[in-house]
């Protein structure tokens, strides 16, 4: 009898044993290409692998969904994205997603609180900044610091004067009610370029929480957006890498700084993104609308926020603003920030410092 007790004991004892290691989450990987113009790297805690690639699969066909619908390169079959809306410029109104609505007053708004930095309607400045940063970096030989564009020059004055006359905001009607979109000036565009991935790949993590999904960090470019924890029993927060700006001479990728978030977004700006060289000097994509130049304030900005889209959109905005004018709009959304100034020195608001490795914060503490 008493053995037969003392067999149910370890019976019970194995079974127990099983099921813990049962539910210990794995740590699993996903990775896709293109979409956005970038590549996307999703890592995370799940039950299982199948669990995990089923959020993956989430967020991927989402993401793949709104950059259908926000790109100005590609017709969709439906017709009804933001290259739909730009071709009717002048012409006529073009029936529209949902998402394109939402996003486009998301983005009126935050023209309005940027002072104006952040301006979607200025497609047509954009697109020549585009074209001759594209014509200059086409010969391009050698490791990204070192890109040798003989050719390369920069935009006359006066075309950007002249197109800075089709960049009125007001000049993008909304009907929220026959789910329409009409640009007024026949040579203005919208380019969303500054939000749109932040503020997809908030809308498609979202629903991959919504579906389960506890433990992730993911990464679209640059834009990372941190849910929950790692579950691996011992980190209580992701650890998210800022990549410093200059590369090695080789083209290596340094870390600047990592900072510790849970449920956040970490987004930088900056012209080591993409840039061209003119005369020995590095003109970036980020440009500044009073001098319709490009921003060159500093190297590169990092924005912190719970919210994607915003944190997308605030570190455009940081990287145009002076330093004083950054700092009440982050305020203003408490969100935090960092800038590497151009002789390399940075600077950062509390918030930054108290979850950064590098500036003393939570990486020194812990
Ligand atoms: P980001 O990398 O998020 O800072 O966004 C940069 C992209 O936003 C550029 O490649 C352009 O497509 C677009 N862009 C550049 N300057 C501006 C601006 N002042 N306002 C709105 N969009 C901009
Ligand atoms: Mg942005």
């Amino acid at each position: 009898m008493k053995k037969k007790i003392i067999n149910a004991a370890i019976c019970l004892a194995l079974v127990v044993c099983l099921i813990a290691w049962n539910t210990k989450p794995g740590f699993y990987r996903a990775e896709f290409a293109g979409l956005f113009d970038t590549y996307s790297v999703i890592v995370g805690y799940s039950k299982n692998q199948k669990q995990f690639s089923k959020y993956a699969q989430i967020i991927r066909d989402k993401m793949a969904e709104l950059d259908g619908l926000f790109t100005i390169y590609d017709d969709v079959e439906a017709g009804n994205n933001l290259k739909a809306v730009n071709d009717n410029a002048g012409i006529a109104p073009v029936a529209v997603a949902d998402e394109v609505i939402e996003l486009l007053k998301y983005c009126k708004e935050l023209h309005a609180e940027t002072n104006g930095a952040v301006n979607i309607a200025m497609g047509a400045v954009l697109s020549i900044w585009h074209d001759y940063r594209t014509a200059g970096t086409a010969g391009t030989i050698g490791a990204a610091t070192t890109r040798n564009a003989v050719a390369a020059q920069l935009p006359p004055m006066e075309i950007l004067l002249e197109a800075s006359k089709h960049i009125d905001i007001n000049d993008i009607f909304i009907n929220e009610e026959n789910k329409t979109v009409f640009l007024a000036d026949p040579l203005m565009s919208i380019d969303v370029g500054a939000i749109a991935k932040g503020y997809s790949a908030g809308i498609a993590v979202e629903l991959a929480k919504e579906a389960g999904m506890t433990s992730v960090l993911a990464n679209f470019g640059g834009n990372t957006v941190g849910v929950g924890k790692p579950q691996d029993g011992t980190r209580a927060r992701w650890g998210v890498g800022i990549q410093e700006p200059d590369l090695d001479a080789d083209g290596t990728k340094n870390i600047l700084d990592t900072v510790f978030i849970n449920d956040s977004a970490v987004v930088s700006s900056g012209s080591y993104q993409r840039f061209y060289i003119v005369d020995g000097k590095k003109y970036g994509h980020i440009i500044d609308p009073a001098t319709l130049m490009p921003a060159n304030r500093y190297k590169a900005v990092t924005v912190i926020h719970e919210q994607s889209g915003l944190a997308d959109a605030l570190s455009t905005a940081l990287y145009i603003l002076p330093i004083e004018e950054g700092r009440v709009l982050l305020k203003k959304y408490n969100a935090h920030g960092l800038w590497v100034k151009q002789d390399g020195t940075l600077e950062a608001t509390d918030g930054y410092i108290a979850v950064s490795k590098k500036l003393g914060g939570y990486g020194a503490a812990d």
